[in-house]
């Protein structure tokens, strides 16, 4: 129940951003309590996850992955992808741009939605739309997310160029693209661009490897995967100059004009029916009344293992704290800071490990889902020696029964980065086909600080994937 101080409404807690980090902490913070929260959202409850980002790309790549793993199994009669049916089931796992279901699931929390644009207006202090002003009584959390980040070379802006959500939701197949990046929504769209039927497709990246943030073998193999299947990669590359004969604002996921001509360095033109810029995200703090002094140099908001700004009273949960700018880190995080408002309110001391998001400190888990997946947690060797720590590490080919039996075509390769002080894992990373299921068993391994020699103990099933933990310790012995 909300309660009415003049003309200003006042709740226990507000949450700016109603996506899936603030979400959780809306919901955690007022958890068997008699509390009240607002969440104010200004597009679609449940935010860019549910309709622009996971779950449109995930449904979109999953087709592709069977059509492959039908065509890899002698017996198995496989044939093409349906694009109409693929496009209507990343629809319907989309629902079709309607948060009614994520309004019914606030309600049954007891968090109260309301739609507008939010800003801060004074100490724990909002207003939204600029008619309405709410005050919280606890804390304001911060939860809006980012934006694609298109860089400013001459002619991309104009040429009105797809960024992730129009990759995602595409209505239409151009023939010829190019995808401007090569971090993780570079590879996966054009993973799902060639499953869908894209004809002629050109990566331009400006370094000189794919999913740099990975081990370097990840984006070898990627690149190596994607060049087999057509695909032109510019590493190096700088783009100068784009012009495209007719832009047209079509809408999100249609094609945005006539043909667009990409200038790269060294290179001749780049002629392409449509340009996908996969060029990383930026902070949606901007007009939002923020304290500058919060914020970092790329304008994401600082916070503390609490998620506490230095302010104490605004928390920052999500992609908008820059700490690791995924769905299920920014969900921890809310759970985090839903916990510590909560306990904050009680006057209850923050003593144990759950008020930290201490994952977020080198442990956070991470999957590509293209061909191959590429599945990682913790931290990469280079990372690890760049800190200064001493770690020695254990690589192989995923060769083992359960992957020759999965598909005929299986290949993979996995890396432990093992702290030789400890003998526990600080960074773990699977490549291959369908490895995503393995990253847990590994983010356990090493949140939990598990000794490799306690691993030795813990038996893969004959035949699974999982006996390559087997040949690793066995390599390492
Ligand atoms: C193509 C793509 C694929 C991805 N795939 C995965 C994946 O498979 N797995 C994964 O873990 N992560 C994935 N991610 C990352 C993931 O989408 C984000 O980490 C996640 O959505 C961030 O959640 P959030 O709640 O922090 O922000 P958001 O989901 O962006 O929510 C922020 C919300 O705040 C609202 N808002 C913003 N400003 C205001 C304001 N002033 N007033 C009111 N409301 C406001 C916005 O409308 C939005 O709904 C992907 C990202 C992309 C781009």
């Amino acid at each position: 129940m909300t309660d009415s101080v003049g003309s200003v409404d006042e709740f226990d807690v507000i949450v700016i951003g109603g996506g899936s980090a603030g979400e959780n902490a809306a919901s955690y913070a007022i958890a068997g309590s008699d509390r009240t929260v607002a969440m104010i959202e200004h597009e679609l409850v449940g935010g860019e996850c549910s309709y622009w980002a996971c779950m449109p790309s995930k449904a979109l790549l999953r087709p592709g992955e069977v059509l492959g793993a039908a065509r890899n199994m002698p017996g198995v009669s496989a044939g093409a992808l349906d694009v109409g049916a693929v496009l209507a089931r990343r629809d319907s796992f989309t629902s079709h741009h309607n948060d009614s279901s994520q309004v019914r699931w606030a309600d049954s929390q007891g968090i109260e939605v309301i739609r507008g644009s939010a800003r801060i207006c004074g100490e724990r202090t909002v207003t939204v739309g600029g008619a309405r002003t709410l005050r919280a009584r606890h804390a304001v959390v911060v939860a809006t997310g980012t934006t694609a980040t298109v860089p400013d070379i001459p002619g991309l802006r104009a040429a009105l160029p797809w960024v992730s959500r129009d990759a995602t939701n595409l209505k239409e197949i151009p023939r010829r693209v190019a995808v401007i990046g090569g971090g993780v929504v570079a590879c996966e769209s054009a993973t799902w661009l060639l499953d869908l039927g894209v004809e002629e497709l050109t990566m331009v990246v400006r370094g000189h490897g794919l999913l740099s943030k990975n081990e370097h073998f990840a984006g070898e193999l990627m690149a190596r995967s994607l060049e087999r299947r057509g695909v032109r990669i510019l590493f190096g590359a700088a783009l100068r100059d784009v012009q495209r004969a007719d832009p047209q604002d079509t809408g999100i996921g249609s094609i945005h004009g006539g043909p667009a001509t990409l200038d790269v360095a060294g290179h001749d033109p780049i002629v392409v029916d449509e340009i996908v810029v996969a060029t990383g995200r930026t902070p949606a703090t901007s007009e939002m009344g923020l304290d500058p002094g919060l914020l970092d140099s790329r304008g994401y908001l600082v916070t503390d293992d609490h998620l506490t700004t230095a302010n104490g009273w605004l928390y920052a949960v999500g992609d908008v704290n820059g700490r690791a700018l995924l769905t299920h880190m920014g969900k921890y995080q809310g759970r985090v800071c839903g916990d510590v408002i909560a306990a904050r309110a009680e006057s209850r001391p923050l003593e144990r490990s759950r008020f930290l998001a201490s994952a977020d400190n080198g442990q956070v888990p991470q999957v590509v889902f293209a061909d191959p997946e590429v599945a990682a947690v913790g931290i990469t060797e280079e990372q690890a020696r760049d800190s200064g720590r001493d770690v020695e590490t254990v690589e192989l080919d995923i060769s083992v029964a359960g992957a020759s039996l999965s598909r005929n075509d299986f290949s993979g390769h996995a890396k432990l980065v093992v702290d030789r002080a400890t003998d526990t894992l600080v960074g773990a990373t699977f490549a291959g086909t369908e490895v995503a299921e393995l990253l847990h068993a590994a983010t356990i391994a090493l949140v939990g600080k598990v000794p490799l020699e306690t691993l030795w103990h813990a038996v893969p099933s004959y035949p699974t994937v999982s006996e390559v933990w087997l040949r690793l310790l066995e390599a390492r012995r």
